[in-house]
């Protein structure tokens, strides 16, 4: 199956596009009021605190923790019924505990969706960001750390 099949984000979005370069960098960013400094995900142009439109983007250590995850089953879209079932996760970042990522846990960058068995993921198990390239963009991913 082409990855491509599988919806994408678009890295040239203004809003979102600096997250989209900083994973092809190999970095995990977050943005981050230029005002109160406070951190934000997912991108938006106002700080929730202070009401700045100030916008800096932070990197973070890509570093988190398992903080839940479902098993996907059919009915799915067409691109992912076909690796059906495989784990979707969300991690909490190690920094700011409040910012949380959808991803997968895989056992390196290019794995397999499904590839690491559901019954063995932990909630609150340690994990680091990966970077896997698919079409335009270099998608996050999760690895045991
Ligand atoms: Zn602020």
């Amino acid at each position: 199956m082409a990855e491509t099949e599988f919806l994408l984000p678009d890295p040239e979005d203004p809003e979102n596009g600096p997250f989209w370069e900083a994973t092809a960098r190999g970095e995990l960013a977050v943005q981050q009021c230029g005002s109160c400094g406070r951190r934000r995900m997912p991108p938006r142009p106002m700080c929730p605190a202070c009401r700045s439109l100030e916008v800096v983007w932070a990197p973070t250590s890509g570093r988190g923790s398992v903080w839940s995850f479902v098993v996907p089953h059919p009915p799915l879209l067409p691109a992912y019924a076909k690796v059906a079932p495989y784990n979707v996760v969300v991690v909490s970042l190690e920094e700011d505990p409040a910012i949380r990522f959808v991803g997968n846990l895989v056992t390196g960058a290019a794995g397999a969706l499904d590839e690491i068995d559901p019954v063995t993921i932990q909630i609150g198990e340690k994990v680091r960001a990966v970077y896997c390239e698919v079409g335009d963009v270099f998608l996050p991913r999760w690895v045991r750390a």
